[in-house]
């Protein structure tokens, strides 16, 4: 396997739509740090988020290092070029050092016949009775199996493996991290399928150490986990197994883990995870992005006068647009239109009304989380006042501030390593 910038053992993706909130969000690593629960900074950014913003990814190295250094932050920290692809990543690769190279627009599509029959032949172990250590019922796998899975995920590889080589082309392969993510598709990836896929990866000569599988249930945006936790939790479960043994069998990277994207404010899978990760002593990586835009405007709210004022208009203009922001999200938000306030109830709230209904806190009978998933998709809305709402973000910075580090590091860091 070639060199690689290894990655810490817990890692916390945080992503910050207008670049103000990185100090906020490193200072909850170091209360998490404080308390024993260590997770290795990781401030990511996507090509379509940069695109929406207006800002070059050299912006977030810049934010991350003078967070880093204002904190004096000791340890490790790292700049994800997040979801990108070959015709993307360019611009990224002198300011990051972990890529997030996303082929789920190749999955489906089949890769030649002869690399899939090779790949068959190469690997006669997929085929026949798999028996993965702390799975109970062993695979059973045939090689018409292996062939579907190949056609379905072989191509998606390659060209994981082409973006990867480009990298370390223009980068040299010992100063980055690599995950490979699977999550932006149709259908979840099964735990025989991400065996028979790290098999392709390890082929490939790929040091991976995030995967990002699309699990089963909904991820969506900014709200928590919908779907059969039990079912989450045994693959989950059976995920960690199927990397374990990857790693033995194929050579991978021993700090190989799983990146949960969209991993924010899922609360009812933190403590399965938990549980998991304990049981296999086996490390995680959970991306989040949005999660701190919406501590923005909780912030904002909470402070008031003029930062409720901003706050109502952004809710009013993305009440008046919902089918139009809400479109490229389909797959990822929920909403009931029926429970989104009109502009003139929301316009009549106070901070608390307007905190309540927004903030995760799904004790409070205010919470209303299609406002919250509305809002979630509307940061376009803010991007568009420009200064106006950057000056508003800078004079409340304290209240902001203390949302942030507080969302990260209670709501997420603590249940996830600590346990609630
Ligand atoms: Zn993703």
């Amino acid at each position: 396997m070639n060199h690689y910038l290894s990655l810490g053992k817990f890692s916390f993706g945080m992503g910050d739509r207008f670049g103000q909130q990185g100090r906020a969000q490193l200072r909850a690593c170091v209360l998490a740090t404080e308390l024993g629960a260590h997770f290795v900074p990781v401030w990511n950014k996507s090509n379509r988020e940069h695109s929406f913003i207006g800002t070059e990814p050299s912006s977030l190295r810049a934010e991350a290092d003078a967070a880093v250094q204002a904190l004096g932050w000791k340890s490790p920290y790292h700049v994800d070029a997040d979801h990108i692809r070959l015709e993307t990543v360019d611009r990224f690769i002198a300011p990051s050092d972990f890529f997030t190279i996303d082929v789920a627009d190749s999955i489906g599509k089949p890769a030649a016949a002869v690399d899939v029959k090779a790949f068959v032949d190469r690997h006669p172990e997929l085929i026949g009775t798999v028996s993965i250590p702390h799975i109970d019922q062993p695979f059973a796998i045939s090689r018409a199996e292996v062939e579907r899975v190949a056609n379905k995920f072989l191509l998606a590889v390659q060209d994981a493996g082409k973006i990867y080589q480009h990298i370390v082309r223009a980068k040299g392969e010992e100063h980055f991290i690599t995950e490979v993510s699977m999550d932006e598709t149709d259908s979840p990836q099964t735990p025989p399928e991400l065996l028979i896929i790290l098999a392709a990866i390890a082929d490939q000569k790929i040091p991976l150490q995030t995967i990002a599988p699309k699990f089963t249930g909904r991820f969506n945006k900014g709200v928590d986990y919908v779907g059969d936790v039990k079912q989450f939790e045994k693959e989950f479960n059976e995920d960690l197994a199927v990397i374990a043994y990857a790693i033995r069998k194929y050579g991978l990277p021993p700090s190989l883990k799983l990146s949960v994207h969209s991993g924010s404010d899922k609360f009812s899978i933190y403590e399965p995870m938990r549980r998991a990760l304990k049981k296999f002593d086996a490390g995680v990586h959970i991306k989040t992005a949005g999660t701190t835009w919406l501590e923005e405007i909780i912030g904002l709210a909470e402070a008031g006068g003029d930062g409720l004022e901003i706050a109502k208009e952004i809710y009013a203009y993305a009440r008046e647009h919902v089918d139009e922001f809400c479109a490229p999200y389909a797959s990822v938000i929920d909403i009931d239109p029926a429970q989104l306030p009109t502009a003139a109830v929301v316009n009549a709230w106070s901070s608390e009304q307007f905190v309540s209904a927004l903030r995760h806190d799904q004790k409070n009978p205010g919470y209303n989380p299609s406002f919250r998933q509305l809002l979630h998709v509307s940061f376009k809305v803010a991007a568009k006042k420009g200064d106006r709402y950057l000056n508003a973000l800078k004079k409340h910075e304290a209240v902001v501030a203390r949302n942030v580090t507080d969302n990260l590091f209670e709501r997420h860091m603590k249940p996830l390593l600590l346990g609630s």
